[in-house]
């Protein structure tokens, strides 16, 4: 009797391994609490910034409370969508998370970004005025070797958390630039004029549209994709980005 309820606890123990042995999402290490998408060292590093980001361009100010009226990335140029905002830091953790679901396809890490994302949208009282959301998508090239566009999900996911509409392939992207031609800003934004155009117009003309990507570095490809939407017809345009 003894072998057998060791056994059976065995079983049970080997049973609760399988159900319950889980992975933090960011760094693949064992995470301490059950239910919880990341480990605590890297939910630290998971920092939301959207409250004290750049009124126009979300970036985050280093060393203030409160971004100034410019900031350094928009006193660069300026920007064709009415506002951007962006929800966490480029951390170590949001880094990986976006490298697991554009790689790895882990979708099931998306809600990981779409969550404050929908959480800054509501808190800016964005999600009000905006009618439908797109994404910026990759070149058709890439997105047939990937064979998954993280930018379409990301935007799928976020609009069903703020029960808005989402127009897929609302964009294409027709121009492919190699990554060596974008190591300089300047050459960046130059490539970039221009690479995107506004597909089903018939959806966006007259609408406040919602422009979703995961991270915003210089805010040339959201202005860029942005442009595009405005000459196929859109109103205004906002932007949401995970990180930045
Ligand atoms: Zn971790
Ligand atoms: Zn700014």
């Amino acid at each position: 009797v003894r072998n057998l309820l060791a056994s059976l606890f065995d079983l049970a123990l080997a049973l609760i391994e399988v159900l319950y042995r889980n992975t933090c999402a960011a760094c693949g290490g064992e995470r301490p609490l059950l239910g919880r998408p990341l480990c605590s060292l890297c939910a630290a590093t998971f920092v939301a910034i959207a409250a004290r980001g750049c009124r126009k361009c979300g970036s985050e100010p280093l060393g203030r409370t409160r971004a100034p009226a410019r900031c350094r990335r928009c006193r660069e140029r300026e920007f064709a969508f009415r506002r951007a905002v962006a929800a966490l830091r480029y951390g170590a953790a949001v880094r990986a998370v976006i490298l697991a679901i554009k790689f790895e396809r882990r979708r099931e890490a998306i809600p990981l970004l779409a969550g404050p994302m929908a959480a800054a949208l509501r808190e800016a009282k964005l999600d009000r005025r905006v009618d439908v959301v797109v994404a910026v998508p990759l070149h058709p090239l890439r997105r047939y070797h990937r064979g998954f566009d993280q930018s379409e999900c990301l935007a799928a996911a976020l609009a069903a958390r703020l029960a808005l509409p989402h127009v897929e392939g609302a964009l294409l992207r027709h121009r492919f630039t190699s990554p060596q031609s974008l190591r300089r800003r300047r050459e960046r934004s130059a490539a970039l004029d221009g690479a995107y155009v506004a597909l089903r117009r018939r959806r966006i003309r007259g609408k406040t549209v919602l422009l979703v990507d995961d991270v915003m570095t210089s805010g040339a490809t959201a202005d860029a994709a942005a442009r595009a939407l405005l000459r196929g017809g859109a109103r205004r345009v906002y932007v949401a980005v995970a990180a930045t």
